[in-house]
């Protein structure tokens, strides 16, 4: 048997004749750049999440850097971000000539903790914002980080690259991951939960008022054609894009849900397997953009997987306080501790909304067996 970590082949065809009319429809529209098609997808987004509104931008990168730009965050500010995540969480910040302030992480979810968080904020003047990630599609402790934020008066960004769709348990009710922070980003890297057939983002907001400078920012500082009122970039999402993503998002909700079902069915298989899945907190349903389980013998179990035709995962092999792009900024090995384990124990195992049981019975059973040997 051959097991795909993620295979966006069985999606693409289980859509196909959709999309292959959604396309053709843009095709003889012809208005790529701007077209009705982006305006839709963000009413139906931002909808989807429960805010007002939402912006459409190049990638999950881009709306990082135009969420920190309109919240006016830049050189002399610092910005918390985990370092047990992807790379542009701290990349981003780092564009703006503020600085990245790593944090490290919750040993059983990966999320970021926010007691040593807190007392990073407490230490320095200049901090201004935090952007806390939801890991693996799994919310962190976000009302514990907007009660700091409301506390010392800072900026929350989302980083809900991972998580469209997670729910979380707030004041009584479930809410959608995105709609609490200053502004949310979503990626829309063909392998996210919610992928297009390229590059693509979207910004999330309540604010009127971030949301029109937001506009600008994305598409050269325009307020109309040639009137140019601020360095905006060119960072657009485009129509194509957002027309198949609009066909997409009408099956999220599905599509998480099989994730989830994906889940449960390798918790229960994973059982006393000696591989430990990532805690699910009370306060979250995750959407399961990894599955994720630790063990000490991270490297021998990806090798005997590799071997019977199953591929891995690692989600992150080295955080990002090591990362050499970020050596200016100071940090050493050893910094945070929690981090660097979950580095040398994770591995994430295939996971999409169209894996077979079988498929998952296959992995579970050969990492039964090579548990069982040692
Ligand atoms: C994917 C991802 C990003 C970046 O998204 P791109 O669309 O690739 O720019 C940022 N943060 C996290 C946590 C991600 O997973």
């Amino acid at each position: 048997m051959r097991v795909k970590l993620c295979d966006l082949k069985k999606q693409y065809k289980s859509i196909e004749k959709e999309i292959r009319s959604t396309v053709q429809r843009v095709l003889n529209e012809t208005s790529f750049i701007n077209g009705k098609d982006v305006i839709q997808l963000e009413k139906e987004f931002a909808r989807y999440c429960g805010t007002r509104y939402a912006v459409g931008v190049g990638s999950g990168t881009d709306a990082l850097e135009i969420s920190l730009r309109v919240l006016n965050i830049g050189k002399g500010d610092e910005v918390i971000v985990p370092t047990f995540t992807f790379f542009s969480t701290a990349s981003a910040v780092c564009y703006t000539g503020a600085k990245a302030v790593f944090c490290d992480v919750e040993e059983d979810t990966g999320n970021i903790d926010i007691e040593k968080l807190e007392r990073y904020v407490k230490r320095s003047k200049k901090v201004k914002a935090i952007i806390p990630v939801h890991l693996f599609g799994q919310h962190c402790n976000i009302n514990g980080i907007m009660r700091i934020a409301r506390k010392y008066r800072l900026k929350v960004i989302e980083d809900s690259c991972q998580a469209h769709g997670a729910l979380y348990r707030r004041a009584g009710r479930w809410i959608k991951a995105g709609s609490v922070g200053d502004t949310a980003c979503f990626s829309f890297y063909p392998a996210k939960n919610l992928g297009a057939y390229g590059d693509g983002g979207i910004i999330v907001t309540n604010s009127k008022k971030l949301y029109t400078k937001m506009k600008m920012l994305r598409d050269c500082g325009r307020s109309s054609k040639y009137a140019h009122q601020v360095l905006g970039y060119c960072k657009r999402l485009d129509t194509m894009q957002a027309a198949i993503l609009r066909v997409k998002l009408r099956h999220i909700d599905s599509w998480n849900k099989a994730r989830r079902r994906n889940a449960g069915l390798y918790a229960k298989l994973l059982n006393n397997s000696g591989v430990h899945p990532l805690e699910v907190r009370k306060y979250a349903v995750p959407v399961y953009h990894q599955y994720v389980v630790r063990t000490r013998m991270r490297d021998r179990l990806r090798d005997h997987l590799s071997g019977r035709g199953v591929m891995t995962g690692v989600h992150y092999p080295l955080p990002l306080h090591l990362q050499p792009a970020f050596r200016f900024l100071g940090y050493r090995k050893g910094d945070f501790p929690v981090s660097e384990k979950l580095s040398k124990e994770v591995i994430s195992l295939p996971m999409y909304p169209e894996i077979a049981s079988k498929e998952i019975r296959f992995v579970c059973k050969e990492i039964n067996k090579f548990h069982n040997k040692i």
